[in-house]
């Protein structure tokens, strides 16, 4: 596998970079897969976690969260009844990692008003569906129609009565004002953390895409932000190595909007890298494929200090109106 050379060089100096072993990690050709199991049907079943076991090849325990499992190799998950009951969902290890960011920045035993802004195909909702209360709710949205449909199936599935699912512009979202708890932005973006398992990405990747991907997150993030109430938790992420769409998205967010950055707390073990956005210094978390077991991952969270909306100004030289139509490319 080649990875592009001007990939490389960007990330010279990143921490936690090391060329020569993300580069044979990349050509190693080794699959991790895993699942999250849903804890709410897990009771239901009488074997509990065990049925999954029987069900699946588990191999060990993936640390960041509390109901995913590596597996020692990838079934033919549409033939087993339980991934079609919403028993489990097949997810990316490393993107569980929202859970910390989730428990460490907010109680979850309250009732709260979570919006995942990017949700589709769902891992991330599902996700949050567990993790919040019986009493709380979750908006998931998701811009692209068909995109949506695959969202709200996987939801029906997983089975929360707690979830709504729309299919609306993320500017749609400013009118409800300081309304969310939580705001998870798991955007789209430019996909080098995947090329691992997605080796066909490779080809669609190029500087200028990095670039526009950091514009369209720039967008995303500021139709989305009056949404978030004062004191609300916003948690972005993405599945890119880019410092355009990581730590200095951090800096744009903490530099145009009344945000402070939340450090998260990590155990050794988990040999995920703990970065700094260069200017403003917020905290952001990196994922190496060569370090963790796990795919290519960008986490940062923050906690909103005001509940105005001062990026008003913002929105409109970021000029909304012409922005064309969504589309999804990985
Ligand atoms: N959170 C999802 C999960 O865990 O399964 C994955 C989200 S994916 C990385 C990003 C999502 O953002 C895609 O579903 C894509 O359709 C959506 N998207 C693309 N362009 C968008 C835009 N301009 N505004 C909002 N969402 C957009």
């Amino acid at each position: 596998m080649d990875l592009p050379v001007a990939l490389l060089q960007s990330l010279e100096g990143v921490p936690g970079y090391h060329r020569e072993a993300f580069e044979a990690v990349h050509r190693s050709g080794e699959q991790v897969t895993s699942v999250r199991v849903n804890p709410a049907k897990a009771s239901l079943l009488a074997g509990g976690l065990e049925t999954y076991r029987i069900s699946l090849p588990v191999s060990g325990k993936i640390p960041w969260t509390d109901n995913g499992y590596y597996l020692q190799e990838r079934p033919f998950f549409t033939f087993d009844p339980l991934l079609h009951a919403g028993a489990y969902y097949v997810q990316e290890a490393s993107s569980m990692f929202v859970e910390q960011a989730m428990r460490q920045t907010l109680d979850l035993n309250q009732s709260l008003r979570v919006l995942d802004g990017c949700a589709a195909p769902g891992g991330k909702s599902t996700h949050l569906q567990s993790l919040i209360s019986a009493d709380s709710l979750l908006v998931s949205n998701e811009v692209i129609k068909s995109r949506a449909s695959i969202l709200e199936e996987n939801l029906v599935k997983w089975g929360g009565a707690n979830v709504m699912v729309t299919n609306n512009d993320p500017a749609d979202f400013s009118s409800l004002e300081n309304f969310f708890d939580v705001l998870v932005i798991d955007a789209p973006c430019s996909g080098s953390g995947l090329f691992r398992r997605e080796p066909e990405a490779i080809a669609e990747w190029s500087p200028h895409a990095v670039q526009l991907c950091s514009q369209r997150q720039q967008r995303i993030l500021a139709d989305y932000y009056p949404s978030l109430a004062e004191d609300g938790t916003l948690i972005y992420s993405t599945c890119s190595y880019s410092q355009e769409e990581d730590e200095q998205i951090i800096d744009w967010l903490l530099n145009n909007f009344e945000l402070e950055s939340l450090p998260l707390q990590l155990q050794a073990d988990w040999n995920i890298v703990e970065v700094q956005s260069p200017e403003r210094k917020g905290s952001g978390y990196r994922f190496f494929p060569d370090q963790v077991k796990g795919e290519g991952f960008f986490l940062a969270a923050f906690r909103k200090k005001d509940g105005g909306n001062s990026i008003t100004v913002l929105r409109r030289s970021l000029k909304y109106k012409k922005r064309p139509k969504a589309k999804w490319r990985p």
